[in-house]
């Protein structure tokens, strides 16, 4: 297994860790096979989606903030709940395809890291299952 570190610059953001994921691949050989990426925190989560135009993630940061808003009379006395429910809809992994090297990816996609209670260094485990010279 590796670990990758991420820096998050604030309580709610998305951190491209696609160039990250990529090199640790490269470092560890991999060729073809897939990559299991997991992300081990309640408050974050993975996802791949457009990364051609940073307002879309924008865009999804804020929905999710109107659908689960910080402050919402939750019972979690640690007072982020709203940062839990997010990581929980979001999801904790995601899994890519690995061809001769690269990540197979969609022509705007890129791979994401959600931080919901930030910023933090977030750590994500990459478990590669394949071919290696
Ligand atoms: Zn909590």
């Amino acid at each position: 297994m590796e670990t990758i570190q991420v820096k998050t610059p604030s309580r709610s953001a998305v951190v491209d860790i696609t160039s990250k994921v990529a090199a640790k691949l490269k470092e560890i050989g991999a060729t073809d096979g897939a990559c299991l990426i997991y992300t081990p925190h309640t408050t974050a989560a993975l996802t791949i989606n457009e990364g051609a135009d940073p307002d879309v993630m924008d865009d999804v940061l804020t929905a999710l903030e109107k659908l689960v808003p910080w402050d919402n009379a939750y019972k979690h006395v640690e007072g982020n709940s709203a940062a839990h429910i997010k990581s929980i809809m979001v999801g904790g992994s995601v899994q890519v395809i690995v061809e001769s090297g690269r990540i197979v990816l969609g022509t705007w996609e890129k791979i994401f890291l959600c931080e919901f209670d930030g910023p933090r260094t977030r750590k994500v485990f990459l478990k590669f299952q394949g071919e290696r010279p």
